[in-house]
């Protein structure tokens, strides 16, 4: 059947300003890393994203070796795209990267303009789109000068094939370099995409301090450590479980005893606030209006359904916040 959008899909959604810019994320985003590969179920994969955007999902996140194969999960979002979002493509925000190894050789990895510019022109037409809105840099290069990528990123937006342009997993010294290249050839550094959850707090160090003073948004990934944070691993490894099933990215060696009985105690928490665990961890990271938005990643159109609820409390009294602290801490 023909898709159409849910009217009231703007309404349940809460959209946050990114840094000083004029674009509005939804609080809650969208990631296509796993579940959109070829082996994936098609079905699947384009309910996912239906239900996404009808729960006011706005934001979609691709990079050009997601998948696998490398490339296949643009492929499945350019087929999902022309199907049933024809209509809707000025009210979606798609973002795509490049800097982690995608094709062979030395020109197919890190951080060179020959790299980043190949690589957009790849993925624009594996999604069958004039440009993307966001193109980031995936993780910095120790070896290119920063000019070249930041030079390359630019270009980009001359161009017209990227609207907007971010950074990955940079630290904040780097970033706020990168900030600064930027602005001195007239580009603005949008967004920020660091792995940031409540076993992985880096972002809190000095990058947040950072982005703030740069006027830079910050999109959180992996906010549930991939699943570790939810109420899934409790009694042992679901067989449909990333840790189950696929095993490239979450090993089951990750799930140590030490990690779960901090989970089982959060779980508790995230009970008594009348939340999943899932919820809280991405009401937590919300907690912060430097947070712009939560990319999370779901396998199941269900998983949408129950991650964007966590809207509906986002406020922490002291002594949660100094539970939590004390649970992750211990
Ligand atoms: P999450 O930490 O949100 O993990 C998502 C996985 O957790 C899902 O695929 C699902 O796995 C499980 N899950 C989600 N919701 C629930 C729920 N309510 N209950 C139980 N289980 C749930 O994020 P990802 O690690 O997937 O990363 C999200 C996105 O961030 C990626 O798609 C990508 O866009 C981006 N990213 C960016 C990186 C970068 O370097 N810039 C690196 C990594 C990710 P399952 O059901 O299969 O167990």
């Amino acid at each position: 059947p023909v898709y159409e959008a849910k009217p009231t899909r703007y309404t349940d959604m809460t959209y946050r300003r990114c840094g000083k810019s004029g674009i509005l994320l939804p609080a809650i985003s969208l990631g296509l890393w796993h579940n959109f590969g070829h082996a994936d179920d098609f079905t699947t994969a384009r309910n996912i994203v239906r239900t996404a955007f009808d729960c006011g999902i706005t934001h979609f996140d691709l990079a050009n070796n997601y998948g696998p194969p490398y490339g296949s999960a643009e492929e499945t979002f350019g087929r999902i795209l022309k199907k049933d979002f024809k209509k809707y493509r000025d009210e979606l925000l798609i973002s795509s990267k490049a800097g982690w190894d995608m094709w062979d050789g030395p020109y197919g990895d890190l951080g060179s303009k020959k790299y980043l510019i190949a690589s957009l022109d790849q993925s624009l037409k594996r999604m069958g789109l004039e440009y993307v809105d966001i193109f980031y840099h995936h993780r910095p290069d120790p070896d290119t000068p920063l000019e070249e990528t930041m030079g390359a990123l630019h270009q980009m937006v001359q161009q017209g094939k990227a609207l907007y342009v971010g950074v990955s997993s940079y630290p904040a010294d780097l970033t706020r370099q990168a900030s600064e290249i930027l602005e001195r050839m007239g580009t603005k550094l949008l967004i920020h995409q660091p792995r940031y959850n409540m076993m992985d707090r880096w972002v809190e160090n000095a990058l947040l301090d950072e982005l703030e003073k740069q006027g830079t948004g910050a999109i959180a990934f992996s906010p549930l450590n991939q699943g570790i944070l939810t109420d899934k691993y409790l009694k042992g490894i679901p067989e449909d479980s990333r840790a189950g099933k696929d095993k490239r990215y979450l090993k089951p060696e990750q799930l140590t005893k030490g990690k779960l009985e901090k989970v089982k105690q959060l779980n508790v928490i995230a009970t008594e606030r009348g939340q999943s665990l899932a919820q809280m961890a991405i009401a937590w990271l919300l907690r912060d209006d430097r947070i712009t938005s939560v990319l999370v990643g779901a396998s199941s159109p269900e998983q949408v359904r129950e991650n964007v609820k966590s809207i509906e409390n986002l406020s922490f009294s002291k002594e949660e916040l100094k539970t939590i602290d004390r649970i992750l801490n211990g």
